[in-house]
């Protein structure tokens, strides 16, 4: 009897993500197949093996996964990557088969904040002059269509590589994680006077709110899209309790066998 891998398919993007490759690239009871959108270079590639672009809707995940004898399936998109979540929910019922969620917890305010909480950024772009004039955009170059056109606003953006149009915004280009000092920097020679945020989570893009904290700045905060129904983990060690208790081996002479570890 030998014992055959189970084979997992990762969707990608986050840091959560890049983490669970790393630690299950040792483990010789799993192959890892990690899926990237491609819509930006990545800064570090995940161990094994990597696929990149859309797998073309929910249909053509399903396809990928029967065509490659997927066996467990790990949602670690980013928390409004909503719509890869939603196809991976789908093409995982089609197919039978598990699938978990990696979605870290999202932020919640503290003493001292002044968040403003909005459903989505229509809201965000609606809540801006009433709140101040020089705005700092933390929302992702494909969001930005929402506050554009808006006389009156200085809107400085951050984002990972330059859209082909920047008319109207400021672009600072940077990559996290970022750093409480560097932040609060930023934030005094731009004058910024609000923050514009999705509710992320995590450590790496936090410094911002705790920047907008001790500078005393409110925070207009885009509530996260409603997660999938199904199993969720906060974390890459969560995650992982959840892929060894789906452990699968698998008999070279005959078929399927679980076999929990
Ligand atoms: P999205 O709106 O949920 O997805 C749009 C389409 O992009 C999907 O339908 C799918 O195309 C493709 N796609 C997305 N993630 C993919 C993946 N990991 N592997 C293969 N195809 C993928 O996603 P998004 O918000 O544009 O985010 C794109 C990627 O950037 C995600 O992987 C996410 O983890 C990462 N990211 C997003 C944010 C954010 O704020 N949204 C922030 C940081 C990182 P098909 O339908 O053709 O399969």
């Amino acid at each position: 009897m030998t014992l055959e891998r189970t084979r997992l398919l990762l969707l990608g993007g986050t840091t959560e993500a890049l983490a669970l490759a790393e630690r299950l690239a040792t483990d010789p009871r799993y192959e890892v197949i990690s899926s990237l959108a491609g819509r930006t270079v990545a800064h570090r590639l995940p161990p094994g093996e990597l696929r990149v672009g859309g797998f073309g809707g929910a249909a053509g995940l399903a396809a990928f996964l029967r065509q490659r004898g997927i066996d467990l399936v790990v949602d670690a998109t980013h928390p409004f990557a909503a719509a890869i979540s939603r196809n991976a929910a789908l093409a995982c019922a089609e197919t039978d088969l598990p699938r978990l969620q990696l979605l870290r917890p999202a932020w919640l305010p503290e003493p001292g904040d002044c968040w403003h909480e909005v459903p989505d950024m229509t809201a965000a772009a609606a809540a801006l002059p009433a709140l101040g004039r020089t705005i700092f955009l933390a929302v992702g170059r494909q969001e930005l269509a929402a506050f554009a056109g808006r006389p009156g606003l200085r809107l400085i953006a951050r984002m990972v590589e330059a859209p082909d149009d920047l008319a109207g915004f400021e672009i600072v280009l940077a990559r996290g994680p970022f750093a409480l000092a560097d932040e609060e920097a930023l934030f005094r020679s731009r004058g910024i006077e609000v923050v514009v945020s999705k509710n992320s989570g995590g450590d790496a893009t936090y410094a911002k709110i705790a920047a907008a904290r001790r500078l005393g700045l409110p925070v207009v905060m885009i509530a996260r899209p409603p997660a999938e129904p199904g199993d969720c983990a906060p974390d890459a060690d969560a995650a992982l309790a959840w892929i060894l208790a789906r452990q699968v081996r698998k008999s070279c002479a005959g078929g399927l066998t679980p076999h929990a570890n």
